[in-house]
């Protein structure tokens, strides 16, 4: 591979390079990508979607299958570059590879039996009156190539061979995937993967290319690119939102899949603070510093009532949080964003920092804030997420305020009620607004740690991701990278394609 970019079954370069900064061992170079291997990338993945959008269910899942087991045969190179690359641990890279090959088995799956088609039929009906009914037959479509960006977070899961493409590739669309440049070497490893697939599957070489970071003109040219008919995309707001916004300016707009930010916020109703509020707040202090807090779905919002028990679970969490030592961040620029986002909330008016540690260059420590519900609602700036390890309790003055906060917030990936049933009443009246702002509700439970299953959501209102109407985790993902086509009065001589 020599750092090159993968353009249809070959490894190019380009004339620029630039080099890896990981958390450990050696930087390595890397050919940057440019706008000029995107136009050949995405000029190859039309001309393979005249064979593989039209190929068979059956021949798409073995395909799937396969980069499964090519991803596993390269298992343990892939966790040592990806541990060095990001400073996660091997046990999350292990983990997160089984994930990930557990979707595209899924998906092959999900796939062979056929549902996703939706297959609709409604019969001619000649003698209809006033007017008869033509046949009408439908079925879902692959949209044509897609574009699919990763986040620096999930180096494997949601990125070069993670939910996007899997379910692209499910749907018959070939895939163009723009390297993120906080793992060059796990991208390129992986893409090397899938094309070993691709090969071994017999399928045309377009289906698949991987273009390494080149600055924001390399994503830039992809979105706009004639030839691509859909993104998917994992990260920040800020670069979700632009590239959104070039999907929405082209001549042709397309769909843009963007899932984003969130600060999942967490209602502690007073039955379940009264209940188990230490063991609640131990939890919280767990599950807000694992993987160093750099979850989309980390929680890192608390709503509580004031009072003696809203003050004993706050010292649980402090003593908790005081516990968790430094972790290293995927990359210095998160860092700094961390180190610079908690340093500005704790300046806020109203606002008690309980835990903080110092900055360093690579690493965060964890982050307990404070706030009454007043200074609260008068700075909304508080309520946007922070990527890392910042929890920020929010104690309001009546229970009424659970349902008036929740109204206020922007839309969430997830939210959570913690309540014993001794709190349906309140928690009744909480979810019309909760399911009105949020992609996922759970109950007496953590969101960190997304389930990959048929009936899951990961998405949910802006700005948590672009488009409300859909999922980036689960089987009905594939919906996004398919149309449906209405057939009618098609004769019996020609086949539905299904
Ligand atoms: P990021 O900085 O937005 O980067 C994501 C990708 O987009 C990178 O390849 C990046 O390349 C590219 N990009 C960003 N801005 C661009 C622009 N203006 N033009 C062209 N390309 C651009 O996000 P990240 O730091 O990797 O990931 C962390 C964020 O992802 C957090 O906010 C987290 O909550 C979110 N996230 C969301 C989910 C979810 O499913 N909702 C899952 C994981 C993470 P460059 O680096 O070259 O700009």
């Amino acid at each position: 591979m020599d750092g090159k970019n993968l353009i249809a079954g070959e490894w190019l370069a380009g004339p620029e390079s630039f080099v890896s900064t990981p958390a450990t061992g050696e930087p390595v170079s890397y050919c940057k990508g440019t706008p000029e291997l995107v136009d050949r990338a995405c000029e190859a993945a039309e001309e393979a979607f005249w064979s593989f959008g039209y190929s068979s269910r059956d021949a798409r899942a073995d395909f799937l299958d396969r980069i499964a087991d090519e991803i596993e045969a390269r298992g343990a190179e892939i966790t040592r570059i990806g541990t060095a690359e990001t400073g996660l641990p091997e046990a999350r890279l292990d983990g997160e590879r089984g994930r990930t090959t557990g979707q595209l088995r899924l998906f092959a799956e999900h796939i062979r039996k056929g549902d996703y088609l939706d297959l609709r039929h409604d019969p001619a009906l000649p003698d209809r009156q006033p007017l008869p009914r033509p046949d009408l037959q439908m079925v879902q479509r692959p949209v044509g190539p897609v574009a699919v960006f990763g986040a620096s977070n999930f180096p494997l899961a949601f990125s070069t061979a993670g939910g996007d493409t899997a379910a692209a590739l499910a749907a018959g669309c070939p895939v163009v995937v723009k390297g993120h440049p906080g793992h060059p070497g796990t991208g390129a490893l992986v893409a090397e993967a899938v094309d070993a697939a691709r090969r071994s599957c017999g399928l045309h070489p377009g289906v698949f290319s991987f273009v390494h970071d080149g600055g924001n003109a390399v994503g830039g040219a992809l979105v706009r690119h004639p030839r691509i008919k859909a993104v998917g995309f994992t990260g920040s707001l800020r670069g979700g939102r632009a590239l959104f916004d070039l999907c929405a300016a082209r001549d042709e707009p397309i769909p843009f899949f963007g899932e984003l930010g969130s600060v999942n916020p967490m209602f502690l109703l007073p039955g379940a603070l009264s209940a188990r509020g230490t063991e609640v707040a131990k939890g919280w202090a767990a599950s807000l510093t694992m993987g160093a807090g750099q979850f989309c779905t980390n929680p890192g919002l608390v709503l509580l009532p004031a009072g003696p028990e809203a003050e004993a679970f706050i010292a649980a969490v402090a003593a908790a949080l005081s516990e968790v030592p430094h972790q290293t961040m995927l990359t210095e620029g998160i860092a700094q964003a961390f180190n610079h986002g908690c340093q500005k909330m704790s300046e806020t008016k109203g606002v008690s920092a309980l835990v903080s540690s110092a900055a360093e260059p690579r690493a965060a420590g964890p982050h307990l804030l404070c706030v009454s519900q007043s200074d609260f609602s008068a700075n909304p700036a508080l309520a946007h997420e922070v990527f890392g390890p910042l929890g920020l309790v929010v104690v309001i003055n009546d229970t009424d305020s659970y349902a008036q906060i929740a109204r206020s917030l922007d839309g969430q990936l997830t939210a959570t009620v913690f309540m014993e049933s001794s709190d349906a009443a309140l928690a009744t009246e909480l979810l019309p607004v909760l399911e009105r702002k949020a992609g996922r509700v759970l109950f007496n439970g953590f969101p960190t740690g997304v389930e990959v299953a048929d009936s899951m959501v990961h998405g949910g209102p802006y700005p948590a991701s672009t488009n409300f109407g859909a999922t980036s985790v689960g089987t009905l993902s594939i919906r996004r990278f398919l149309r449906p086509v209405c057939y009618q009065n098609m004769p019996e001589a020609l086949d539905l394609m299904k």
